[in-house]
């Protein structure tokens, strides 16, 4: 309905007669629709580039956690090795006290006896020993794994505050990606109208600046740095609609305002 009413009152009025300058060339016309249509391009890159910051930092918050448990899982590790070692240790003296035990056991004099005793009591010290050691080795290895058990908490905790935040991200960066396939195709469709020659010209400059490429002339000079151009180009550019580069600051100047 609102569409048929202002339809009716714009034939009613006056149609609006585009503002094109009367030097513009169509060619050029056609080259300014490519560069908005890259440029809307570019915009969606940039913003897809965006989101690897913020995704880092994701990637950062949950890594400071993450080392913690791979460190204590390493300590974990490290210490199992030291706890088959303390074993090996018990079990060599418990062997070494069986000995002492039965030689004290075949003694056939009194003197063999006092050194019977003083090596079976010497072995009990160092079998008491590897023992405290092997205690002691598991007593890190359980304080160890619940440390882990935390860490392992704390990640999982990490993960599930930043679930929501990365869906967020991955369905962002879906989203972008399927308008800049959109844009994309426009673009090329909206190249079709300008000459092979225009758009190489204008691609190579555009592919070195990734940004706005192509300018007006304004008065004499050049729109985006002021260098003045010489009359003859000026008029050629007029003429033939011919695209010249600026040797101020390299864009592509164009006749039209
Ligand atoms: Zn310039």
């Amino acid at each position: 309905m609102m569409a048929t009413r202002s339809r009716t009152a714009a034939a009613v009025i006056e149609p609006p007669t585009p503002r094109v300058p009367a030097l513009m060339h169509p060619d050029v016309q056609s080259l300014l629709a490519v560069q908005a249509d890259d440029l809307e391009v570019y915009n969606l890159e940039d913003r897809l580039t965006s989101l690897a910051p913020r995704l880092a930092a994701l990637e950062k918050e949950r890594g400071k956690v993450a080392s913690q448990l791979d460190k204590a899982r390493a300590s974990i590790a490290a210490e199992e090795v030291r706890q088959r070692e303390a074993a090996a240790h018990v079990e060599t003296n418990r062997a070494l006290v069986e000995r002492s035990q039965r030689a004290y056991e075949s003694v056939t004099s009194p003197k063999e006896a006092t050194a019977a005793v003083s090596q079976l009591e010497q072995t009990k010290r160092m079998m008491d020993d590897a023992e405290r050691d092997a205690a002691q080795v598991q007593g890190r290895i359980n304080e160890l794994r619940h440390h882990v058990a935390d860490l392992e908490k704390g990640v999982a905790d990490v993960e599930e505050r930043q679930a929501s935040t990365r869906a967020e991200l991955e369905t962002e960066r879906a989203a972008i990606d399927k308008e800049i396939v959109v844009a994309q195709a426009k673009r090329d469709n909206t190249a079709k109208a300008v000459p092979a020659a225009m758009l190489y010209k204008y691609d190579r400059v555009r592919v070195r600046k990734r940004a706005e490429t192509v300018f007006p002339l304004r008065d004499k000079s050049c729109s985006a740095c002021d260098t003045a151009i010489p009359t003859q180009r000026r008029a050629a550019m007029a003429a033939t609609g011919s695209l010249e580069m600026c040797e101020g600051c390299g864009v592509l100047l164009y006749a039209g305002e």
